[in-house]
């Protein structure tokens, strides 16, 4: 018996020296993401100012999925050491109520680091629509139903829900065409192969400002500083379509708290980096204050976005299996 406590208190002591050294090696941040599109925008961004504080390489890795919930599981089911953490929107708190088959529970299966940023949305289309306002953009899609086509990013996806919305808001269906993100979704639209979509501003805004695309109205009640032309779409008259997309970063269950520690830590530099906050903001998105960029803050916001989508998705009756 005081063997067996001896040797439990010297594998403890064993466990949390290593817990203290971390990290000595490079840290895994999975995106569920296509490269290219915005969420591996944000998490670019993210890896390349965590790995000051870190003193180790941040590696991004896209493990693209429709719906982005391969790359949860995959985190889920990782060594808890702090060596793969996971970045996400707000597909973590949508996924519960869409996938009757979800492999991970975003409320059990987790620590949680904090809070990263907030980015509206946009409706874009590709530059062959000749509608030149909101108004007139509804009348051509409806009058060209059979034609018109709708890219997103699987079922959980920001830009499902925010198409979800939209197309409630107008009592309008379209075809849709998912992706394993909206990256590749933006290259057929800039290639017409689909009609319309809706994806953050990290990834719009630089094609917005190239002309690119048309863009019809912004998901947010105020329009964005660095999109100031684009009028949002509550002031063009169209109400239940405003969709924010929040970002956070997890580990896996059972993450030893020295290791949390520093990665909140490091989390904590970046979202007050200025670098970071001007890039994030010249793409539209908001920084978090450094109060948000905590394990409870995440945990919290999770929450209440769980418990504010679920019964909107239960409503609307879509579902994946
Ligand atoms: N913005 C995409 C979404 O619809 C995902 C991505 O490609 O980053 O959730």
């Amino acid at each position: 018996m005081v063997f067996r406590t001896a040797a439990l208190a010297a594998a403890f002591v064993a466990t949390s020296a290593v817990a203290q050294q971390y990290p000595t090696k490079s840290v895994l941040m999975l995106v569920p993401y296509a490269a290219g599109g915005p969420t591996d925008t944000v998490a670019r961004v993210v890896a390349q100012s965590m790995s000051k504080p870190l003193g180790q390489t941040v590696v991004v890795e896209n493990k693209p999925s429709a719906g982005g919930i391969l790359a949860p599981e995959q985190v889920k089911n990782s060594k808890p050491d702090g060596y793969t953490i996971l970045i996400h929107h707000i597909g973590m708190a949508t996924t519960p109520a869409l996938y009757r088959q979800l492999r991970f529970d975003p409320l059990k299966d987790f620590d949680y680091i904090g809070l990263i940023n907030e980015v509206p949305m946009t409706i874009i289309a590709n530059e062959k629509v000749p509608a030149k306002n909101l108004q007139e953009f509804l009348a051509y899609i409806k009058s060209n139903k059979d034609k018109v086509s709708y890219a997103n990013a699987g079922i959980g996806a920001a830009s499902h829900l925010c198409g979800m919305l939209f197309m409630s808001a107008i009592q309008t269906d379209f075809l849709t065409v998912p992706y394993k993100g909206t990256g590749p979704a933006m290259n057929d639209l800039l290639g017409g192969q689909v009609t319309f979509m809706c994806d953050q501003t990290t990834s719009t805004t630089s094609q917005i400002k190239g002309g690119k695309v048309k863009v019809y109205g912004v998901t947010a009640p105020q329009r964005v500083a660095s999109l100031p032309d684009v009028p949002t779409l509550q002031e063009q008259g169209l109400k239940g379509a405003d969709v924010a997309i929040w970002h956070g970063l997890y580990a896996p269950k059972g993450t030893p708290k020295p290791v949390l520690d520093k990665l909140v830590g490091a989390l904590q530099e970046t979202v007050k980096d200025e670098a970071v906050k001007k890039r994030f903001s010249d793409l539209g998105a908001t920084t978090y204050p450094p109060e948000k960029a905590t394990p409870a803050a995440l945990q919290a916001h999770l929450k209440s976005e769980i418990d504010k989508w679920t019964p909107l998705i239960k409503k609307a009756g879509v579902y994946a299996d």
